[in-house]
């Protein structure tokens, strides 16, 4: 079975080759660091974490790099405003270093509750001056960049490609309403490289061969991504609001800089929607993981949430679809607890079936709203195994389900209580429910076979 992914730069679905046989690289664009990720952010990463798993379970070797943005993204992301980091740092009356850093863990935390993997380098931006300063010379001795009052700025009607990604021409981009820099040639060209503003304290500022100051937001996820990655690679993903300007920009000085494509497949993330507008920072209309929490919820039923739609539609976000899929969940976990009582033999031709049907959802651009339903489908039919095979992409730490042993003196209970109910003594049967209850189990008719009888911790589920 082969991969097809949606590839944002062909606007269709291709199958998926990597460059190398079965070694993928892969490059994500991380947070940016002044404040903690809200869900909306975070539903990015889980989609980014459903692709990676997929590829590692149809036997590809990812290998996986993370920025962390802790410098140069501005409050527009036309290059205009303020340091997003240093704005947030004076009005904490911190230094930019402390709120990167600390919202850097905020995030790590965030992704092991929602139980997304790391990737296998973390790469900040503030730690790779050298090698975006050693990109931007490359641009600069090449033509591609130009100076002014503000910094060096990436000459867009230079690169002929310019807008690949968003298939609009140069006519469109002139008339786009862009706030723009000051003496910047066109609107869409871009900074590489900021000046420190005199006058203007910065926490954060380096010397280079254009004057004292710190990267443009784009330059760090090119220079790094080809660092960790190669000049060349397989994947790059994110949000799609960073298909028109951070995406773009960073295919242009990319391959402007080295003369080869940059990368083979762009995938992107639509967003989490509240009353049908973006979940964002600046709009104020965001929650974070940690507030869900404080309503009762774990972070794992906002990873089935986002679940239930397919990556690349907008996800309304409401209380009521995720108390819903809290409840999914449970009931997943009460399957799987039940399929260790049981024992069932899963019927071959069941189990391939089921293998089949879920693998080919997801190889279908990460089809995951199918995949759940293939799960509810067979959900009666299949075992342990099937599920853990499912949560190896679902990530919903079904594993941690664990068979319950029952003590003796409910097993004899338990043989009472089935004798009760073949003479359809229905009084006594519930007494004996009661009894057990008390000593913290719950005991479930099954609706798998009626035979069997399970029980589930109630503590724990
Ligand atoms: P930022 O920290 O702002 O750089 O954003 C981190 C990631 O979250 C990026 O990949 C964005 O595209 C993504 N993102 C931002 N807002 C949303 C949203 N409402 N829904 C889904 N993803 C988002
Ligand atoms: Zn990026």
């Amino acid at each position: 079975m082969n991969l097809r992914f949606y590839n944002t730069i062909h606007h269709k679905k291709e199958g998926f080759r990597a460059i190398s046989g079965k070694l993928v690289g892969f490059y994500t664009c991380g947070p940016t660091v002044y404040q903690y990720a809200h869900i909306g952010n975070l539903r990015t990463y889980i989609f980014e974490d459903i692709l990676k798993r997929t590829l590692d379970l149809f036997g590809y070797n990812v290998k996986h790099v993370m920025n962390i943005t802790d410098v140069g993204h501005l409050t527009s992301d036309d290059d205009t405003g303020e340091d997003k980091i240093e704005r947030e740092a004076a009005r904490q009356k911190k230094t930019a270093w402390i709120v990167a850093r600390f919202y850097e863990g905020e995030f790590k935390k965030d992704l092991k509750k929602l139980n997304i993997a790391e990737p296998d380098k973390w790469a900040r931006a503030t730690e790779h001056i050298k090698e975006q300063i050693d990109l931007i010379k490359k641009l600069d001795s090449s033509g591609y960049a130009y100076k002014i009052s503000d910094g060096l700025y990436f000459d867009t009607s230079r690169f002929k490609n310019y807008g690949e990604l968003l298939k609009i021409g140069p006519k469109d981009l002139e008339v786009s309403e862009r706030i723009t820099v000051q003496g910047k040639k066109k609107p869409e060209d871009f900074a590489l490289w900021k000046f420190s503003q005199p006058g203007a304290k910065r926490d954060m500022e380096w010397a280079s061969p254009w004057g004292k100051g710190f990267p443009g937001w784009h330059i760090e996820c090119s220079a790094m991504a080809m660092k960790y990655l190669g000049l060349h690679f397989d994947i790059h993903a994110g949000g799609i609001d960073h298909i028109p300007v951070h995406h773009t920009n960073e295919i242009a000085q990319s391959e402007a800089a080295t003369g080869k494509k940059f990368v083979n497949y762009w995938l992107h993330g639509n967003f989490l929607q509240v009353d049908g507008k973006r979940m964002g920072k600046s709009k104020g209309n965001y929650l974070t993981l940690d507030e869900l929490i404080k309503l009762g919820f774990d972070p794992l039923d906002f990873r089935y949430l986002t679940l239930t739609a397919h990556y690349r539609s907008p996800l309304h976000f409401s209380i009521e679809p995720l108390k819903s899929a809290a409840n999914a969940r449970k009931h997943l976990m009460n399957l799987v607890q039940r399929s260790y009582q049981a024992k069932l033999r899963v019927n071959s031709k069941v189990r391939i079936k089921f293998e089949n049907e879920f693998l080919s959802a997801l190889s279908n651009d990460l089809d995951m709203p199918k995949a759940l339903a293939v799960i509810w489908k067979y959900a009666e039919k299949i075992g342990v195994n099937e599920f853990l095979l499912a949560d190896k992409i679902l990530g919903l730490r079904l594993d941690k389900v664990k068979p319950i042993k029952i003590p003796p003196g409910i097993k004899v209970l338990l043989k009472k209580r089935e004798e009760y109910r073949i003479k359809e003594d229905w009084k006594n049967s519930d007494k004996i429910r009661e009894e057990i209850k008390n000593m913290g189990f719950i005991v479930e008719d099954s609706s798998i076979d009626q035979n069997i009888t399970n029980f589930l911790k109630m503590q724990e589920l």
